[in-house]
């Protein structure tokens, strides 16, 4: 019986590769009151006039994800939980 041995080569996971990506907006709870693209401290959001969404808005959407600090004040201005705001990478931080 021979015994095959583990794949030497490191792995690295997909996370790795996936570009990082501060906000998962949910469009379709958007109503297009523009309370984040006003509360924005870097101007970053903005509404998405070629988008239609289930509600008949136009939804907010982010322009400029580089642009974004993850400082969490669209979500917490908006009515409608379309936001969740993740962290940045520890190596991006610095
Ligand atoms: S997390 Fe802050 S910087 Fe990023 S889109 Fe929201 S308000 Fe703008
Ligand atoms: S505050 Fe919420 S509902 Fe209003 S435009 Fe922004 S994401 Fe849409």
């Amino acid at each position: 019986m021979t015994t095959r041995l583990a794949d030497p080569a490191p792995r690295v996971t997909a996370v790795e590769h996936t570009p990082f990506t501060p906000l998962a907006i949910a469009t379709d709870r958007c109503k297009g009151c523009e309370l984040c693209v006003t509360a924005c401290p870097h101007h970053v959001l903005e509404l998405d006039q070629a988008v239609v969404n289930a509600l008949g808005y136009h939804p907010v959407r982010l322009v400029d994800p580089a642009g974004c600090t993850s400082c969490v004040l669209c979500a917490r201005v908006c009515p409608d939980a379309v936001f969740t705001v993740f962290a940045p990478r520890k190596e991006a931080r610095s």
